[in-house]
């Protein structure tokens, strides 16, 4: 059997949510689909704080990191850069063709509001990329200090990453003042990856109405069209989208206010772990992620055989780090399903590691 993932993503998936999505499979032009799809909307407004319709796009999150640019920036983008997926959205934006500037700060660090409000009132800019949860290092960046910034300056779209803090924080996508909020589905909500979510305020369907060449798959008229009749453009990953059903299902029998508090738990055990070992947290204190743990790899220490070994006679898999600071630190995720009891059986087998290195 492989290992259970602790990586912060994808996460464990569980048996329910396998047979859930085993469903027998049917024709997404018709009166079982919509009612799936309408099956799913009241749960998702909930976790994104939002009144506006959630778009299902079968494809994961960067489909939808690149259309939101695709989608409202006709002049020039500015990146809030400070994580591999933060800094890698801004080469996204050239790669797509347009202008993008950065504000670059060193990983580990969160977004200061007061650079963004600086930097914005240089001008140019139309839309703004800013990742709430910086997955590859643990921060949990000010969502509502940087959406008051970018929403003091009229006609700028923030867009908004919310990969890994989607359910396990509040968003209140509409109260921010978000434009675009999207996620994947294979980190906090512990499912197979293929599926990205997605809002989309009033202001930006105005501002996406004067983009030319939208293009078709990613084009948020073609999700709203759809959506008006409960359904998508394309035909989307359907068994995925019945996984998502029981997944909805699950987090209203939970309730989100517990959810949330279930996550702020297990990731206290986890930080209250690391304290233990004198592991240093890598995300400074109050900015920090409740749905991953990234420590600092401490100086001689053996990063590659605790994980190995965990992996070979436990069977779990927690991650050494990604991008530029792999090996230099490592990532435990609580998030999705796992209980204060699953994290203790990892805490547990963590320990019996260490006692032997
Ligand atoms: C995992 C992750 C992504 C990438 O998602 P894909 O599904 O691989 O496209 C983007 N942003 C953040 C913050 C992530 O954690």
């Amino acid at each position: 059997m492989t290992p259970k993932l602790f990586n912060p993503g994808p996460v464990d998936v569980s048996p329910e949510t396998f047979a859930a999505m085993s469903h027998t499979m049917i024709g997404h032009r018709g009166k079982d689909f919509e009612d799936l799809y309408a099956s799913l909307q009241p749960g998702l407004k909930e976790i994104f704080g939002t009144s506006r319709p959630v778009f299902l796009s079968t494809s994961s999150a960067w489909g939808v990191m690149e259309a939101a640019l695709r989608n409202l920036t006709s002049k020039k983008v500015l990146s809030l850069c400070c994580g591999a997926f933060s800094d890698k959205w801004v080469d996204v934006a050239r790669k797509c063709g347009y202008e993008a500037e950065a504000i670059q700060v060193e990983w580990g660090e969160a977004i200061d509001p007061e650079v963004v409000r600086a930097k914005l009132a240089e001008g140019g800019f139309d839309t703004v990329t800013f990742i709430h949860s910086e997955t590859s290092t643990g921060v949990l960046n000010d969502l509502e200090a940087i959406s008051k910034v970018v929403k003091s300056f009229p006609d700028t779209m923030l867009i908004v990453d919310t990969v890994s803090s989607l359910s396990t924080v509040d968003i209140e996508m509409d109260a921010n003042g978000i434009d675009v909020c999207l996620a994947g589905v294979q980190k906090a909500l512990a499912l197979p990856p293929g599926l990205a979510l997605f809002a989309v305020s009033e202001a930006a369907m105005e501002r996406a109405k004067t983009i030319p060449n939208r293009g078709y798959y990613f084009d948020f008229f073609e999700f709203a069209k759809n959506d008006a009749a409960n359904n998508t453009p394309t035909t989307p990953c359907i068994s995925l989208l019945f996984g998502l059903q029981f997944m909805l299902g699950e987090i209203a029998k939970e309730g989100f206010a517990a959810r949330k508090a279930r996550h702020a738990k297990t990731n206290a055990m986890i930080h209250a772990w690391g304290a233990k070992h004198n592991f240093k947290l890598f995300a400074p204190e109050g900015l920090r992620s409740f749905a991953l743990t990234c420590f600092a790899t401490p100086d001689g220490f053996d990063l590659s055989g605790f994980i190995k070994t965990l992996k070979n006679e436990h069977n779990l898999l927690i991650n050494g780090g990604y991008g530029k600071i792999k090996g230099t630190t490592f990532r435990i995720s609580n998030m999705g399903n796992e209980t204060e009891a699953s994290m203790q059986e990892l805490i547990d087998a963590m320990d019996s590691v260490l006692a032997k290195m």
